[in-house]
């Protein structure tokens, strides 16, 4: 089969729910992916940051493979002896009571929406029913009928409802309409992204989120972070909420947290939170499987084990710098923290930032357009210096052919 047949089969027999680049993968291993003709390619977007420690991860691979020989699945109608394991590192590791384990990130962020709510009923004394989450314009939380619920984007909403009440919107990054948001003593939680992935990478001004967050705080509401792009060294820190010392009362975590083997997704939460949720209100048929489990402890290890977010910060700060020297009628921005960056794309002559994605294709690297004007960049976390000064000799010599 060529390129085309492959991609015809995926027209023919599955949903359009998605509109990929025209490259078929067929095999990865650290920053590099290669296609069905054997052509090699820089992965930049790093399956939207799961693959923060690179593809096919030896340690993670191993970690997967040999629990997978042994045990799978039980359900959480028994323990099983890795459950455990990863419960105290990962409540270790980040410093808080408890853990819940799901599977995607758009289950991360449910559970946090029912933790807040059943904290709000019964720690703040809100009347059943009426708790509300403040949201940002913008967010990106996921998929299910309650997330595009709260969503402004109508390719995320429109055609969907009726819709799942309970949210607030203010804008991002603007305190004062979070104050006057926080003035209804009915809400619960301030549901934020630290940085807004999937809107465009946009990063809030320095001390937004330490503000948000002690306001929360003075008004009894927790500050629930949706680091499930931003966490995990991705921004030069181990969580993107680091950079402010800001401590979400929620944390929700996912993608890197399996570095791309597995859909493993966490909330961690102090006790008093946590323990809102009882047997049987919440869960998952796969959530804290054993694989899951030794998969996730493995990412974890590799993370801290090979400063992952150290070699963010450092690349990062190069990565923009070398973007700015970018001096191309095309390029209006460039934009970004650790190794998550964006530019921003000006149509020149019918060509947008779609055709340079499919031009940095056929020189050897893969990105792709976020909302038609804007380009991510976001390449796995275990890239190098030399690595990286390649592929932006990639990225200046395709924009030269605009
Ligand atoms: N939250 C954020 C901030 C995201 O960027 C995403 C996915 O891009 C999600 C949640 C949803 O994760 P998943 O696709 O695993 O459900």
């Amino acid at each position: 089969m060529n390129t085309q047949d492959y991609i015809q089969r995926e027209d023919k027999y599955g949903a359009h729910n998605y509109h990929p680049l025209p490259v078929v993968l067929d095999r990865g291993e650290g920053v590099h992916v290669w296609d069905v003709d054997g052509k090699k390619y820089y992965d930049f977007l790093s399956a939207y940051s799961a693959v923060n420690q690179g593809h096919c991860h030896p340690r993670i691979v191993k970690a997967m493979t040999d629990q997978a020989s042994r045990l799978t699945l039980t359900s959480r109608a028994f323990f099983n002896s890795v459950l455990g394991e990863f419960e105290e590192y990962v409540t270790k590791f980040f410093g808080y009571d408890k853990v819940l384990p799901m599977n995607s990130g758009a289950e991360g962020d449910e559970t946090a929406i029912k933790l807040c709510r059943k904290w709000g009923y019964e720690k703040k004394g809100i009347p059943e029913n009426e708790a509300k989450i403040i949201v940002c314009e913008g967010n990106f939380h996921g998929r299910t009928v309650t997330i595009i619920s709260m969503s402004t984007d109508p390719d995320s909403y429109k055609g969907f409802g009726p819709y799942t009440p309970g949210f607030e919107v203010v804008p991002y990054n603007d305190i004062p309409a979070l104050e006057k948001a926080l003035e209804d003593p009915n809400v619960a939680g301030f549901l934020v992204e630290p940085i807004q992935g999937e809107a465009g990478v946009y990063v809030p001004d320095d001390g937004y989120l330490s503000k948000a967050a002690k306001r929360c705080k003075e008004k009894n509401v927790l500050f629930i972070a949706d680091e499930v792009q931003t966490g995990l060294a991705r921004t030069g820190k181990l969580l993107a909420c680091d950079h402010e010392n800001v401590r979400p009362d929620i944390l929700i975590l996912g993608k890197a947290l399996s570095g791309g083997l597995y859909p493993v997704s966490a909330v961690l939460a102090d006790d008093d939170i946590m323990l809102v949720i009882k047997p049987g209100e919440h869960g998952s048929t796969y959530g804290g499987n054993p694989v899951a489990a030794k998969v996730a402890v493995a990412a974890l290890e590799v993370i801290k084990e090979e400063k992952l977010a150290e070699n963010a910060e450092r690349l990062g700060e190069i990565f923009r710098a070398e973007l700015k020297k970018i001096d191309h009628p095309m390029v209006t921005l460039v934009r970004g923290k650790g190794l998550l960056n964006a530019i921003v794309i000006e149509p020149k002559g019918g060509k947008k930032a779609w055709d340079v994605c499919v031009a940095l294709k056929n020189n050897g690297l893969l990105a792709k357009p976020t909302h038609e004007h804007i380009i991510r960049f976001a390449p796995p976390l275990v890239i190098t210096e030399e690595q990286l000064m390649d592929a932006v000799g990639i990225i200046k010599k395709t924009l030269d052919e605009f």
